[in-house]
């Protein structure tokens, strides 16, 4: 194989790689609106309302990290975690 060759073949694997990559992110992405586009939804609504950022159930102040990591967050972190214990996550 030339050498011209090579170094295309190498570079359609990368291209490949790079799509493989994308189309990961990408239904990853997906996956993530589909299962927390309620929550989503609602942390918006906060947003508009000026109550984002304080806790839905307590009415506490969701840390800014959390809020960071999870921007959807609507709920600080122990009233999420009571939540989740009882089966209810994102209700
Ligand atoms: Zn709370």
């Amino acid at each position: 194989m030339p050498p011209d060759e090579e170094r295309r073949s190498r570079a359609d694997i990368g291209d490949q790689a790079q799509l493989v990559r994308e189309r990961t992110a990408r239904e990853a992405m997906l996956q993530v609106l589909s299962e927390n586009g309620d929550q989503i939804e609602r942390a918006l609504q906060r947003l508009a309302q000026g109550t984002y950022g304080s806790c839905e159930d307590c009415g506490g102040a969701i840390p800014a990290e959390r809020l960071e990591f999870k921007p959807e967050a609507t709920r600080c972190v122990s009233c999420q975690e009571a939540r989740e214990r009882w089966g209810a996550t994102g209700a």
